[in-house]
Protein backbone atom coordinates (compact mmCIF):
# COMPACT_ATOMS: atom_id res chain seq x y z
CA UNK A 1 0.00 0.00 0.00
CA UNK A 2 1.46 3.18 -0.94
CA UNK A 3 0.82 6.29 0.92
CA UNK A 4 1.06 9.83 0.22
CA UNK A 5 1.70 12.80 2.46
CA UNK A 6 0.93 16.55 0.91
CA UNK A 7 0.40 19.67 1.98
CA UNK A 8 1.78 23.61 1.87
CA UNK A 9 4.57 24.50 3.73
CA UNK A 10 4.37 24.44 7.45
CA UNK A 11 1.28 21.59 7.71
CA UNK A 12 3.23 19.21 9.79
CA UNK A 13 3.12 16.52 7.75
CA UNK A 14 6.56 15.36 8.20
CA UNK A 15 5.94 15.45 12.07
CA UNK A 16 2.71 13.40 11.36
CA UNK A 17 4.19 10.78 8.98
CA UNK A 18 7.55 9.54 11.42
CA UNK A 19 4.11 9.58 14.01
CA UNK A 20 2.29 7.43 11.92
CA UNK A 21 5.01 5.35 11.12
CA UNK A 22 5.46 4.65 14.44
CA UNK A 23 1.89 3.86 15.25
CA UNK A 24 1.68 1.32 12.05
CA UNK A 25 4.64 -0.22 12.90
CA UNK A 26 3.72 -0.97 16.78
CA UNK A 27 0.27 -3.09 14.64
CA UNK A 28 3.10 -5.41 13.07
CA UNK A 29 3.24 -3.94 9.53
CA UNK A 30 6.60 -3.55 7.71
CA UNK A 31 6.58 0.16 7.03
CA UNK A 32 8.95 2.16 5.00
CA UNK A 33 8.92 5.93 5.39
CA UNK A 34 10.59 8.18 2.54
CA UNK A 35 10.02 11.66 1.55
CA UNK A 36 10.93 13.44 -2.29
CA UNK A 37 12.73 14.97 -3.13
CA UNK A 38 14.87 12.66 -2.01
CA UNK A 39 14.75 9.52 -0.30
CA UNK A 40 17.79 7.74 -1.59
CA UNK A 41 21.50 9.15 -2.22
CA UNK A 42 21.31 10.65 -6.25
CA UNK A 43 18.27 11.89 -5.24
CA UNK A 44 19.03 13.42 -2.18
CA UNK A 45 21.85 14.97 -3.95
CA UNK A 46 18.94 16.60 -6.14
CA UNK A 47 17.42 17.85 -3.53
CA UNK A 48 20.32 19.67 -2.24
CA UNK A 49 20.42 21.42 -5.49
CA UNK A 50 16.66 22.39 -5.53
CA UNK A 51 15.87 24.14 -2.14
CA UNK A 52 19.82 25.64 -2.19
CA UNK A 53 18.71 29.58 -1.67
CA UNK A 54 21.81 30.34 -3.45
CA UNK A 55 20.13 28.88 -6.62
CA UNK A 56 17.62 31.44 -7.05
CA UNK A 57 18.38 31.08 -10.72
CA UNK A 58 16.68 27.62 -11.51
CA UNK A 59 14.94 28.00 -14.43
CA UNK A 60 11.12 26.70 -13.75
CA UNK A 61 11.55 24.01 -16.35
CA UNK A 62 14.99 22.96 -15.18
CA UNK A 63 13.72 22.52 -11.91
CA UNK A 64 10.62 20.52 -13.32
CA UNK A 65 12.94 17.76 -14.71
CA UNK A 66 15.50 17.98 -11.79
CA UNK A 67 12.25 17.08 -9.46
CA UNK A 68 11.20 14.26 -12.36
CA UNK A 69 15.14 12.42 -12.08
CA UNK A 70 15.09 12.70 -8.55
CA UNK A 71 11.56 10.89 -8.24
CA UNK A 72 12.48 7.97 -10.88
CA UNK A 73 15.40 7.51 -9.07
CA UNK A 74 14.25 7.17 -5.51
CA UNK A 75 10.82 4.84 -7.06
CA UNK A 76 13.43 2.46 -8.73
CA UNK A 77 15.64 2.04 -5.86
CA UNK A 78 13.16 2.63 -2.70
CA UNK A 79 9.27 2.67 -3.63
CA UNK A 80 8.75 -0.06 -6.40
CA UNK A 81 11.26 -3.07 -4.05
CA UNK A 82 8.82 -1.96 -0.69
CA UNK A 83 6.37 -2.28 -2.45
CA UNK A 84 6.85 -5.51 -4.04
CA UNK A 85 7.63 -7.17 -0.77
CA UNK A 86 4.33 -5.94 0.22
CA UNK A 87 5.47 -3.19 2.81
CA UNK A 88 3.56 -0.06 3.35
CA UNK A 89 4.95 2.88 2.12
CA UNK A 90 4.54 6.34 3.30
CA UNK A 91 5.92 9.06 1.15
CA UNK A 92 6.27 12.53 2.07
CA UNK A 93 5.52 14.41 -1.09
CA UNK A 94 4.95 12.53 -4.39
CA UNK A 95 3.82 13.56 -7.69
CA UNK A 96 1.04 15.74 -6.50
CA UNK A 97 3.10 18.32 -5.55
CA UNK A 98 4.63 18.61 -8.64
CA UNK A 99 1.59 19.35 -10.11
CA UNK A 100 0.73 21.72 -7.12
CA UNK A 101 4.16 23.22 -6.93
CA UNK A 102 5.31 23.45 -10.46
CA UNK A 103 2.28 23.96 -12.22
CA UNK A 104 -0.89 25.61 -10.11
CA UNK A 105 2.23 27.64 -8.23
CA UNK A 106 4.68 27.96 -11.13
CA UNK A 107 2.36 27.77 -13.84
CA UNK A 108 3.66 25.27 -15.90
CA UNK A 109 1.86 23.04 -18.09
CA UNK A 110 -0.55 20.64 -16.39
CA UNK A 111 -0.61 18.47 -19.06
CA UNK A 112 2.86 18.13 -19.34
CA UNK A 113 3.14 17.87 -15.88
CA UNK A 114 0.89 14.83 -15.64
CA UNK A 115 3.29 12.97 -19.05
CA UNK A 116 6.01 14.03 -17.07
CA UNK A 117 4.91 12.18 -13.92
CA UNK A 118 3.58 8.92 -15.38
CA UNK A 119 7.27 8.87 -16.66
CA UNK A 120 9.13 9.94 -13.16
CA UNK A 121 6.28 8.24 -11.19
CA UNK A 122 6.94 5.23 -13.31
CA UNK A 123 3.03 4.75 -14.08
CA UNK A 124 2.78 4.63 -9.79
CA UNK A 125 -0.16 6.13 -8.50
CA UNK A 126 -0.96 6.64 -4.79
CA UNK A 127 -3.39 4.15 -2.85
CA UNK A 128 -4.28 6.99 -0.28
CA UNK A 129 -3.09 10.51 -0.24
CA UNK A 130 -3.39 12.92 2.60
CA UNK A 131 -3.80 16.43 2.25
CA UNK A 132 -3.07 18.55 5.30
CA UNK A 133 -5.03 21.33 4.94
CA UNK A 134 -4.73 24.77 6.02
CA UNK A 135 -4.42 28.36 5.60
CA UNK A 136 -1.46 29.97 3.97
CA UNK A 137 -0.60 32.46 6.74
CA UNK A 138 -0.55 29.65 9.13
CA UNK A 139 1.69 27.14 7.61
CA UNK A 140 4.06 29.82 6.73
CA UNK A 141 4.04 31.23 9.75
CA UNK A 142 5.03 27.33 11.62
CA UNK A 143 7.83 27.75 8.70
CA UNK A 144 8.81 30.59 9.75
CA UNK A 145 9.59 29.68 13.62
CA UNK A 146 11.19 26.73 12.91
CA UNK A 147 13.65 28.32 10.68
CA UNK A 148 14.02 30.60 13.71
CA UNK A 149 14.30 28.38 16.42
CA UNK A 150 16.53 26.53 13.86
CA UNK A 151 14.90 23.26 15.02
CA UNK A 152 14.12 22.54 11.28
CA UNK A 153 15.65 22.29 8.12
CA UNK A 154 17.85 25.99 7.27
CA UNK A 155 15.75 28.42 5.12
CA UNK A 156 15.21 26.80 1.32
CA UNK A 157 14.15 28.88 -1.85
CA UNK A 158 10.25 28.24 -1.63
CA UNK A 159 9.82 30.03 2.08
CA UNK A 160 11.26 32.74 -0.16
CA UNK A 161 8.22 32.63 -2.78
CA UNK A 162 5.10 35.08 -2.23
CA UNK A 163 2.11 34.43 -0.03
CA UNK A 164 0.18 34.63 -3.36
CA UNK A 165 2.66 31.60 -4.68
CA UNK A 166 1.85 29.43 -1.31
CA UNK A 167 -1.96 30.51 -1.90
CA UNK A 168 -1.99 28.96 -5.48
CA UNK A 169 -0.38 25.76 -4.34
CA UNK A 170 -2.92 25.53 -1.72
CA UNK A 171 -5.86 26.23 -3.86
CA UNK A 172 -4.03 23.63 -6.04
CA UNK A 173 -3.86 20.92 -3.75
CA UNK A 174 -7.64 21.43 -3.22
CA UNK A 175 -8.30 20.93 -6.92
CA UNK A 176 -6.88 17.87 -7.23
CA UNK A 177 -8.50 16.66 -4.19
CA UNK A 178 -11.64 17.56 -5.87
CA UNK A 179 -10.86 15.60 -8.95
CA UNK A 180 -9.07 12.56 -7.13
CA UNK A 181 -12.01 12.12 -4.66
CA UNK A 182 -11.42 8.40 -3.88
CA UNK A 183 -7.63 8.47 -3.05
CA UNK A 184 -7.92 12.18 -1.24
CA UNK A 185 -8.59 12.74 2.35
CA UNK A 186 -8.31 16.04 4.03
CA UNK A 187 -7.10 16.76 7.26
CA UNK A 188 -7.65 20.15 8.92
CA UNK A 189 -3.90 20.70 9.66
CA UNK A 190 -4.88 23.83 11.70
CA UNK A 191 -5.42 21.60 14.72
CA UNK A 192 -3.37 20.77 17.50
CA UNK A 193 -0.77 17.99 16.25
CA UNK A 194 -2.22 15.81 18.66
CA UNK A 195 -5.63 16.21 16.66
CA UNK A 196 -4.13 15.81 13.52
CA UNK A 197 -2.08 12.62 13.85
CA UNK A 198 -5.97 11.38 15.62
CA UNK A 199 -7.59 12.54 12.36
CA UNK A 200 -4.77 10.87 10.09
CA UNK A 201 -4.92 7.29 12.17
CA UNK A 202 -8.78 6.96 11.78
CA UNK A 203 -8.30 7.10 8.25
CA UNK A 204 -5.38 4.73 7.77
CA UNK A 205 -6.69 2.41 10.54
CA UNK A 206 -9.84 1.83 8.37
CA UNK A 207 -7.88 0.69 5.42
CA UNK A 208 -4.62 -0.92 7.20
CA UNK A 209 -6.06 -2.77 10.41
CA UNK A 210 -8.49 -5.36 9.96
O1 LIG B 1 8.25 18.71 2.01
P1 LIG B 1 9.39 19.63 2.19
O2 LIG B 1 9.05 20.89 2.95
O3 LIG B 1 10.62 18.96 2.74
O4 LIG B 1 9.77 20.08 0.71
C1 LIG B 1 10.92 20.80 0.46
C2 LIG B 1 10.60 22.08 -0.30
O5 LIG B 1 10.45 21.83 -1.69
C3 LIG B 1 9.37 22.75 0.18
O6 LIG B 1 9.69 24.10 0.43
C4 LIG B 1 8.39 22.60 -0.94
O7 LIG B 1 7.61 23.74 -0.99
C5 LIG B 1 9.29 22.46 -2.17
N1 LIG B 1 8.74 21.61 -3.24
C6 LIG B 1 8.43 22.14 -4.48
N2 LIG B 1 7.98 21.33 -5.49
C7 LIG B 1 7.83 20.02 -5.30
C8 LIG B 1 8.13 19.46 -4.05
C9 LIG B 1 8.60 20.28 -3.03
O8 LIG B 1 8.53 23.32 -4.68
N3 LIG B 1 7.41 19.28 -6.31
MG1 LIG C 1 10.04 22.76 3.94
Amino acid sequence: LFITFEGIEGSGKTTQISRLATHLRSQGLEVVQTREPGGCRVADAIRGILLDSDNAGLAPTAELLLYAAARRQHVEEVIQPALAADQVVLCDRFTDATLAYQGYGRGLSLELIENLNTLAGAGLCPDLTLLFELPVEIGLNRALRRIENATGPAEDRFEQESLAFHERVRQGYLTLAERNPHRYRLLAAEAHPDQVFAQAVKIVDKILIK
